[in-house]
């Protein structure tokens, strides 16, 4: 990357969707995506912002008595401001999305053994979770194949090196106003809305060793 695309601490910004509010109705409400965007993404964008100034005036200062504190900021709200980025892009709405691609499809096969195998997985680790997460399938560069994880807040429980090529924000924010506590409603219906021509750009990508950029 050129030096010119460096973002300098605290100058991060929230980027647009990449379709209108009402893009993923019936699945995700208008209201509901507004909200998650324009409120909930805002909030980690201007955390991230705020964690990396008061690390530069630390450093300034050398003064580091709340070290522990700006690094959790940082790795919480810059995981929470990616994670965002990375799921409006792998959504697209109903019937848009395409169907599995080549890559993915033999990727998926070759780990999980088969499509159904790796859904109902996805699927579980969405469900089945404590606390504020997400499910995510990663490309392990390290060991050159996929593999589905769920963090817990935005930055816990990862493997490092993983490039996130799908991610599903279980979050209640995430879905709370369109199926109050029946999350695997949501799901089940999320599944109607992947982009599955992103998903297969970003796991050449990733195969490839390059990072697919969202932000
Ligand atoms: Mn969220």
């Amino acid at each position: 990357m050129e030096i010119s695309q460096m973002v300098l601490p605290g100058e991060h910004k929230l980027k647009p969707l990449p379709y209108g509010y009402n893009a993923l109705e019936p699945i995700i409400s208008a209201e509901s995506l507004r909200m998650h965007h324009d409120i909930l993404q805002q909030k980690y964008v201007d955390g991230l912002n705020k964690a990396e100034l008061k690390l530069v005036d630390a450093r300034k200062d050398n003064d580091f008595d709340l070290i522990k504190y700006w690094e959790n900021e940082l790795a919480f709200n810059g995981s929470g401001n990616i994670l965002h980025s990375i799921y409006w892009t792998v959504m697209a709405p109903v019937g848009t999305g395409g169907q599995p691609g080549n890559v993915t499809t033999s990727q998926i096969i070759n780990y999980f053994g088969n499509f159904q195998a790796f859904r109902e997985q996805f699927s579980s680790a969405a469900s089945k979770i404590e606390g504020s997460s997400w499910a995510i399938l990663t490309w392990q560069p390290t060991w050159h194949r996929l593999e589905i994880l769920q963090a817990e807040k935005h930055q816990n429980q990862t493997q490092w090196s993983g490039i996130p090529v799908l991610v599903l924000d279980v979050w209640e924010h995430a879905y709370y106003l369109d199926y109050q506590t029946k999350r695997d409603e949501y799901i089940e219906k999320w599944w109607q809305l992947v982009n599955w021509d992103e998903v297969e750009k970003r796991i050449k990508l990733a195969m490839n060793g390059e990072v697919p950029l969202t932000l």
